[in-house]
C-alpha cells in the first residue's frame, strides 16, 4: 500500500437514530479506485470504524461514526457535500457481461450530465441503465430507465420501486443513443416544469395521466 496514492472522496453525512453518523461515499457507478480504497481503509483503521456497507444505488455507507468524531472523519476521507450527484444504477453492460448488447457506463455518465444540466427538479431522480433485457440496472422501476437491445435502447420514464411500485411509461423502443438522450432530456424538462414539490416522476404521471404525459413528450 505504501506506493499507492490516497484519493479523496465526496461524502454526504447522514444522521442515524442512535445519534451516530453515516458517511455516504458518493462513488460513481459503484467504481472504487485503489487510492479510494486506501483512504477508506486508513480512515476506518484510524477511527476504529468497523462497518462499510454497499447501498442499492451503487454507493458505500461508512457507518457508526460518533457525533464528536464526524468532522475529523470527514477531513480524513475527503469533502462533504449537502447534495450528492443523483443516484444512478448501471449494470456492467456489453464488453463486460456476456449477455450485454449495449455499452452502459458511458451512457450512464451522459445521463448523469443531462440530469445535472436540466435541474433543479421537484424531487429526486433515480436512473437505471441495463445492457440487456435482464435489467440488472433496475431500469424498469427507475424514474429514468434504459434497457439495451440489439437494435438500440428502450427508454422508460416514471418507474418506481417505492410503495407505489410500478414500471415506467415507454418513451422509445430500440432508439439510438442520441435519440435516447434527447427523449430523456425532454422528460427531465417536463418533470422540472410539471412536477409538484417532493413528487416523484411516478406520482406526477399518476396525477396527470400516462397518455397525457406521453402526448406532451411527443
Ligand atoms: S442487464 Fe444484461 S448486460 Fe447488464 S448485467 Fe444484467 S445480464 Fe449483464
Amino acid at each position: 500500500m505504501n506506493n499507492i496514492v490516497s484519493e479523496s472522496l465526496i461524502v454526504k453525512p447522514i444522521k442515524r437514530k442512535d445519534g451516530t453518523y453515516v458517511l455516504r461515499l458518493c462513488v460513481n457507478q459503484g467504481q472504487l479506485t485503489v487510492g479510494m480504497l486506501k483512504t477508506v481503509m486508513e480512515t476506518m483503521t484510524k477511527f476504529n470504524l468497523t462497518s462499510l456497507r454497499a447501498t442499492t444505488g451503487q454507493r458505500m455507507n461508512l457507518e457508526g461514526i460518533p457525533d464528536d468524531k464526524l468532522d475529523e472523519v470527514i477531513a480524513s476521507i475527503g469533502v462533504a457535500v449537502e447534495k450528492p450527484l443523483p443516484e444512478i444504477t448501471v449494470c456492467p453492460g456489453a464488453g463486460i457481461c456476456v449477455y450485454g448488447v449495449q455499452e452502459t457506463r458511458s451512457m450512464g455518465d451522459k445521463i448523469l450530465s443531462l440530469i445535472q444540466e436540466n435541474g433543479p427538479y421537484p424531487y429526486k431522480i433515480k436512473t437505471g441503465v441495463s445492457g440487456c433485457k435482464m435489467s440488472c440496472g433496475l431500469s424498469y422501476v427507475r424514474d429514468i430507465g434504459l434497457i439495451g437491445g440489439p437494435k438500440g435502447w428502450d427508454v422508460s420514464f416514471g418507474g418506481a420501486a417505492t410503495r407505489n411500485a410500478g414500471v415506467g411509461i415507454p418513451l422509445g423502443k430500440a432508439v439510438s443513443s442520441e435519440d435516447a438522450l434527447n427523449l430523456i432530456a425532454k422528460a427531465l424538462v417536463f418533470y422540472r416544469e410539471n412536477g409538484k414539490k417532493r413528487e416523484r416522476t411516478s406520482g406526477m404521471i399518476n396525477r396527470l395521466g400516462a397518455e397525457e404525459v406521453l402526448a406532451a413528450l411527443k
